[in-house]
């Protein structure tokens, strides 16, 4: 597989994407972004067919989400389970909008997302599983899951061990509205395109020896990775989700150190 080594995270940009305000700017952001993903695929031989797009919209008020909407999107990502349900309770009048919980869960709060997620991609402890899967049950709903995986080391990020997911996905099957779709990590961020690469090849690499021994029912094929600033290099090394927020809807005010403690957050360049 080429890695081309003239690639840098975008991390640095973040700043600079401009708000959009308009159905036109979101139109045009989602295009963009999209004729990235289609380069990325193109260079490593992918079929664009096979990443899906997922904007994230965390932070970012009802209005812009209404926008997004009316851009095309039908299925937005949130970092925060309050937040997320907050939007979804306003918005029930788009009945073809569905919610991606991505961020980390507190055992407390699974309720929530088994009320209005149709997707959760950080799954991280089996009494979170245990949780979701009651209250899904409570609901007779089931919710598609990805785990996630720490896959920088750092002791910030949530996340199971690489070493520890093997076992993890072992006791799944016990939760049956649970849909495990496959893995999810967020890489170190770095403007160093190298190290952000080695997380992405890090993931790919356990979801392909995980795959040969996973119970029955235990789909491994989806890796979300990939964001505003490393999303090209996560195509590269395969991955089938990505998380995109800034690059749709523009910079956000808070620093990332809200959403992932312990992150730096000053200029990363
Ligand atoms: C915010 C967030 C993203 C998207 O980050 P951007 O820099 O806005 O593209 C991706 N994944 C997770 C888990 C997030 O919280």
């Amino acid at each position: 597989m080429p890695t081309p080594s003239d690639i840098q995270t975008h991390h640095d940009r973040h700043g600079r994407y401009p708000e959009a305000v308009t159905v036109e700017d979101f139109r045009r952001n989602l295009a963009a972004v999209q004729a990235r993903i289609d380069a990325a695929c193109h260079r490593v031989g992918r079929d664009p067919a096979t990443v899906r797009l997922l904007p994230v919209s965390k932070t970012k008020p009802e209005a812009s989400l209404r926008m997004a909407h009316a851009a095309g999107c039908r299925m937005l990502g949130e970092n925060k389970v309050q937040e997320a349900y907050r939007k979804w309770e306003a918005m029930q009048d788009l009945t073809d909008l569905q919610w991606s919980a991505i961020g980390h869960l507190q055992t407390n709060k699974a309720k929530l997302v088994a009320r209005f997620a149709t997707e959760f991609q950080a799954l991280d402890s089996l009494r979170l599983a245990r949780a979701l899967d009651r209250r899904l049950q409570m609901q007779g709903r089931s919710l598609d899951v990805f785990v996630q995986v720490n896959t920088s080391g750092e002791e910030s990020k949530y996340g199971l061990a690489p070493e520890d997911v093997p076992s993890f996905i072992q006791a799944l099957p016990a939760f049956s509205a649970l849909r495990v779709r496959g893995l999810m990590t967020l890489a170190l961020f770095s403007s160093e395109a190298e190290r952000v690469r080695q997380c992405f090849v890090l993931l790919r690499t356990l979801r392909d020896r995980l795959r040969q021994s996973a119970p029955a029912g235990i789909e491994l094929d989806a890796l979300s990775m990939g964001m505003s600033g490393d999303f090209e290099i996560a195509i590269e090394e395969g991955a089938t989700v990505v998380r995109v927020g800034q690059a749709i809807f523009g910079a956000r005010d808070l620093p990332d150190s809200h959403y992932w403690p312990g992150e730096p957050t000053g200029d990363q360049s």
